[in-house]
């Protein structure tokens, strides 16, 4: 057994400025991660983080800008802080030497992204992801932080209670990937979870094959509820053949995009008639996917983004990594060429239901970054807002995880994060969508099976540990079944078949059955290396389960929000019904089976109320 007073799981930026925060605040922190930290997914950041820096700027028009983007799906007061606090998180990685790119006159460049007012997304050339997880690393490393790199956290040790609100995280579960071990982490103060993202719930994905969404699952299944997971954001320049990124940056620099008839789109045929390629994600995919559908679209799959006209000096500057990509994996010289793109799985929006410090309904577990839901981003997230998110909420998670006070002037305990569990009835019957309680997974149940007496902290782990140790040792052993890959590879099959950027009823009901009967399938799985160490077959087969609890959870929430909302568009609900739906989907684990209920957007912030207006570009 591990003893810590503060263990993050994770170490992408959000764990990694997280860990920074509670090793500040004097806590004996570890990263535990299944990856090593610079391998995390934040690496492949591209285009840049958003900060109200300049004159002219300031952090109220890009709360404005993040509300209106989010399609008023995102709490104000969270809002406020993300722009209020990002610029002097920004300024702090630049004094621990982040390698911004620089205007002449030597300050930090900004340009223009998608959904933005003003230029003020900051970058370090098409790199900036890489620079900002190196900078963040190179301090974990300073400070003598502990990290357990190659650790797969498998599960959350949470008490037994009733009612979530009433459980406690004192630990992690752990398996070493290197020698076969499975061990608990005690955590005298606090988990951080800091997992990322869950791309691999869909096929054609701009994110790694390690994010299967992990810590969403655990903490579901711990009892604590999510957030608005139907809201995905598909990004509109990814790759045909791969679903690599192709950064919002070249359309922030200039670069064009043309339909199968050499036509300006956006403006041709009035998607956006203002702000064209730089209108908010949501918009560029669902006017990709329309000209493809009409006929318009180059070999009935993609359209072409261009930036030749840029120049090789500009581009090689500013934008180089993204030849790199071009030439890579699609042979195509974007000097002399446009690049082939299309709308791809890139964000979740979702996740584990925390506050503006991070903490979930459950006591000593916290959530940052990718996989929680402090609700900045709502129904579509801008462009470049994401990375400021783990900078400015992994702070403040890892300080209050440490029993620190961070800024207490802004913060909003109660405004945002204090939910009410169990509100309203789920408008989705369950039953006809072909769930029922018996629905669990082989491998395990809730994290906390309600009922459990009281214990203490260590004997929590203890008995998780024992629990993942049967759960181990069935699936190393059982002979023959199931292969989680063809499992896996169904349930993306469908999703991004049924559950993508158009979304009907037929369809979602199609993908829910799918899932139920992949997850049948899964009662069978086994894992067909038998070894102990570096068992990626082992690490996948988990990571499987995780990916048909979140497909389910983001088909539930879809299906129920009849209406069309930022990246949720719905072809029998083709508008956006304020009276209704100015409320978060929340979905919790309750007695084996998930349970909807809503919660009410905050659109009253500090500074202003947020009025839902009409949202065009
Ligand atoms: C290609 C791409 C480009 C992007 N570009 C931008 C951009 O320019 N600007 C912007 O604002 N946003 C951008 N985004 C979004 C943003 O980069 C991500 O949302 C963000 O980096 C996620 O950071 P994170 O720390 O939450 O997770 P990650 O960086 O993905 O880190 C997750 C960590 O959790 C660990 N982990 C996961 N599961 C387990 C487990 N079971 N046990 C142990 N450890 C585990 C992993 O090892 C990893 O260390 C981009 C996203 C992608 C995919």
């Amino acid at each position: 057994m591990y003893e810590h007073d503060v263990v993050v799981v994770g170490a992408g930026g959000a764990g990694l400025r997280a860990a920074i925060a509670a090793q500040e605040q004097g806590a004996d922190v570890a990263l535990v991660t299944k990856l090593h930290p610079v391998r995390s997914h934040t690496g492949a950041a591209e285009g840049g983080i958003n900060a109200a820096l300049r004159e002219g700027d300031s952090w109220e028009d890009h709360a404005y800008d993040t509300m209106k983007g989010s399609d008023y799906l995102g709490d104000a007061p969270a809002v406020e802080t993300l722009c209020q606090d990002s610029p002097e998180e920004v300024i702090q990685l630049e004094h621990w030497g982040m390698a911004f790119s620089r205007d002449d006159d030597g300050r930090v460049s900004q340009r223009p992204f998608g959904g933005l007012s003003f230029p003020r997304t900051t970058y370090a050339g098409a790199e900036t992801g890489h620079h900002l997880l190196h900078t963040l690393y190179e301090q974990v490393v300073k400070r003598g932080i502990e990290v357990y790199d190659e650790w797969y956290v498998s599960d959350l040790a949470v008490t037994a209670e009733d009612d979530p609100e009433s459980r406690s995280c004192h630990g992690v579960v752990a398996y070493d990937i290197k020698s076969g071990e499975l061990a608990g982490f005690v955590a005298r103060e606090g988990v951080v979870l800091a997992t990322g993202g869950l791309g691999q719930v869909y096929d054609h994905t701009t994110n790694a094959v390690a994010n299967t969404g992990d810590g969403v699952a655990m903490a579901y299944r711990a009892g604590v509820p999510i957030e608005d997971m139907e809201m995905i954001q598909f990004h509109p320049t990814t790759l045909p053949s791969t679903g690599v990124l192709i950064s919002e940056g070249v359309r922030g620099e200039g670069g064009i995009l043309y339909n199968g008839a050499d036509e300006r789109f956006l403006f041709e045929h009035g998607y956006a008639n203002n702000a064209g390629e730089l209108a908010s994600r949501d918009v560029v995919s669902r006017a990709e996917l329309t000209e493809v559908n009409e006929g318009r679209g180059i070999e009935d799959e993609y359209v072409h983004l261009d930036m030749r006209h840029l120049g090789e000096e500009r581009i090689t500057d500013r934008l180089e990594n993204i030849l790199h990509l071009a030439e890579d994996f699609e042979g195509v010289d974007g000097l002399s060429e446009p690049m082939p793109v299309k709308p791809g799985q890139h964000y979740a929006m979702g996740g584990v239901e925390t506050n503006e410090h991070g903490e979930t309904v459950v006591s000593g577990l916290y959530a940052v970054g990718e996989c929680a839901c402090a609700s900045v981003h709502g129904s579509n997230r801008l462009g470049g807002n994401a990375l400021p998110e783990l900078i400015v909420f992994g702070a403040r998670a890892g300080c209050h995880a440490a029993g620190g006070e961070f800024d207490p002037a802004r913060i909003t305990v109660g405004e945002t994060g204090d939910s009410e569990v169990g509100s309203v009835e789920s408008p989705v019957a369950l039953g006809e969508a072909g769930l029922s309680s018996g629905d669990v997974a082989a491998d395990g149940g809730a994290a906390a099976a309600p009922g459990g007496a009281a214990v203490g902290p260590d004997e929590t782990v203890q008995r998780t540990v024992e629990r993942e140790q049967a759960r181990v040792d069935r699936l190393l052993t059982k002979e023959d079944g199931v292969n989680h890959a063809e499992v896996r590879a169904d349930v993306q099959e469908t999703m991004t078949r049924n559950v993508n950027v158009f979304r009907e009823e037929e369809g979602l009901k199609t993908a829910l059955a799918d899932i139920r009967e992949a997850r049948e399938r899964y009662q069978d799985v086994y894992v067909s290396d038998p070894s102990r160490t570096f068992n990626t077959d082992l690490i996948h087969t988990i990571e499987t389960r995780n990916v048909l609890d979140l497909a389910e959870a983001i088909t539930l929430g879809a299906l129920a929000r009849d209406e069309f909302r930022g990246a949720h568009w719905r072809k029998e609900h083709q508008e956006r019904k304020d009276d209704e739906w100015l409320r978060h989907t929340m979905l919790t684990w309750t007695d084996g089976e998930p349970r909807l209920w809503y919660k009410p957007v905050v659109l009253e912030g500090g500074s202003r109320a947020y009025e839902p207006s009409s949202r065009s570009y």
